[in-house]
């Protein structure tokens, strides 16, 4: 009996050693400043930032600064459908809606992560809302949900325009990350959101379960930080939701 319950007890304090060791590397981690050229890329004529303090606050109108079949026809951004090869297209159109984020300066990663809900989880860089990969209480994106998305791999909704996925590789997109480092957005956390490729172009091979890891951003000026990357795994076909995991840090409210 003696023989079982000593490495019983190894096994526990191996266990707490560990935790310790993961406790001191986010204490040293946490709190890194978001390179504040970051908000640069963002859609001035939809988004607003504002700073006060230790905290940034991101307004967008959700008017995207790219063509869609989503535009009412009398905008000049209105295109047909050229994705998908269908016209098939969810009710409403894009129209001015409003959504408001304030997230901290230095955001840090929380103990545990927190599941995303439906509606708005980020704000992307043309000012258009993120949404995660479910387009209802547990029903994931499927085949007929991506056939109603544009090349921006968004479609409409009652609570407005928003994208789920990585968008299309067509000639009409010249603006949204497809298959590079580009800013997408940032999430409710407060961590930002890249595009598949890390800043030397590579795929990155060290991120955890959201996408997530520590690393140099085009915008982080050679200092570390933790941000997001759309991971490069395609769900079905060739579609690549923007955020399927968990928020790794402290979820704010977007209204
Ligand atoms: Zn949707
Ligand atoms: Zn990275």
């Amino acid at each position: 009996m003696k023989n079982l319950i000593l490495p019983l007890f190894t096994i526990l304090l191996l266990i707490t050693s560990c935790n310790d060791d993961d406790n001191t590397d986010n204490a040293t981690d946490e709190g890194i400043a978001t390179p504040l050229s970051a908000f640069d890329e963002f859609n001035q004529d939809a988004v607003t930032i504002s700073f006060n303090g230790n905290e940034i606050t991101i307004e967008s109108n959700g008017l995207p600064n790219h063509t869609s079949p989503y535009w009412p026809d009398d905008n000049p951004l209105h295109i047909d459908k050229v994705a998908n090869n269908t016209d098939v297209l969810t009710p409403g159109l894009i129209g001015e809606r409003s959504y408001t984020l304030t997230v901290s300066t230095a955001p840090e990663l929380a103990a545990t992560g927190t599941t995303t809900g439906l509606g708005a989880i980020g704000i992307s860089v043309t000012g258009v809302p993120i949404f995660n990969d479910q387009e209802g209480n547990n029903r994931p994106i499927e085949e007929v949900i991506v056939e109603t998305f544009d090349y921006a791999g968004a479609h409409n909704g009652p609570s407005g325009y928003h994208y789920h996925i990585e968008s299309f590789d067509v000639p009409e997109n010249t603006t949204l990350s497809f298959d590079d480092e580009k800013l997408v957005g940032i999430l409710s956390d407060g961590f930002l959101l890249y595009g598949r490729r890390d800043f030397d172009g590579s795929y990155p091979t060290d991120l955890d379960a959201s996408g997530g890891h520590f690393g140099v951003t085009p915008h982080s000026d050679g200092v570390e930080v933790y941000h997001y990357h759309i991971i490069n795994e395609f769900a079905f076909g060739n579609v690549i939701p923007l955020f399927a995991g968990q928020l790794q840090g402290t979820p704010n409210a977007i209204f």
